[in-house]
């Protein structure tokens, strides 16, 4: 179901997200979109529509960035249009993020949210993980791979995410529960994808992310997996 790409390395993101994510359209998807983190710059792009909108969609902005993530949404919660289409950002701007899958206990966990003042968008389940994240990170003052991880700990559902936040230009952060992640090493470059098909063409070096890990990639200290549930 729907599609996650995602690329951090030395080459241009933008156009390896767009290839990847048609190399996913067999699997079927209502809207698409992609965030690039260039530097402290984070910019969000997506719309209802195919691959082809999309591109339409952005026209000749400039796409630059060597860190980016790309998704093709198969609406569950909300409607296909514009903004319920991923990445979803936290209030603060800092972080975007792609999901594929269902968080079943969202509405509990957006109440609260909403209490604690962050503001959503979309009428999807996926955004509240956006806004989790940010209010852990805040809250507990910890980076972006142990928000994530504690973030995940208490949601119920399906699924394969990934994160960047602009506070950390050299990071992406996956991870998966009974949706399938796959991560592409290359030479100086990573790559995450629902399956193998948009990575083959980059590397033949892949690793096949467990149900309850969580994928750290940073350009300098490389890639750490560890168990969402107990950090090993
Ligand atoms: N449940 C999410 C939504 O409705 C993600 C759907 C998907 O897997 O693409 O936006």
């Amino acid at each position: 179901m729907c599609g996650i790409v995602a690329y951090l390395g030395n080459k241009q993101a933008y156009p390896i997200l767009i290839n990847g994510l048609r190399r996913l359209e067999y699997r079927g998807y209502d809207s698409a979109g992609v965030a690039l983190l260039a530097g402290d710059g984070l910019t969000i792009h997506k719309c209802q529509g195919k691959v082809s909108d999309l591109e339409a969609h952005i026209g000749d902005r400039s796409t630059s960035a060597t860190l980016g993530i790309g998704h093709t949404r198969w609406a569950t919660h909300g409607p296909p249009n514009d903004v319920n289409a991923h990445p979803h950002q936290s209030t603060s701007g800092d972080l975007a993020l792609i999901h594929n899958g269902i968080i079943e206990n969202y509405a509990p966990i957006k109440e609260e949210l909403v209490h604690r003042g962050h503001v959503f968008h979309s009428d999807t389940d996926t955004e509240v993980l956006v806004h989790l994240i940010d209010d852990i990170q805040r809250s507990e003052g910890v980076d972006l791979g142990e928000a994530v991880r504690l973030a995940l700990a208490s949601v119920v559902g399906a699924y394969a995410i990934v994160v960047l936040d602009r506070k950390a230009p050299d990071v992406m952060v996956a991870a998966r529960k009974s949706s399938p992640l796959v991560i592409g090493i290359g030479e100086g470059e990573f790559f995450c994808a629902s399956d193998a098909t948009p990575i083959v063409e980059h590397t033949k070096n892949v690793v096949y992310l467990e149900d309850g890990e969580i994928a750290i990639i940073d350009r300098h200290k490389g890639l750490k997996i560890r168990n969402i549930k107990n950090q090993e």
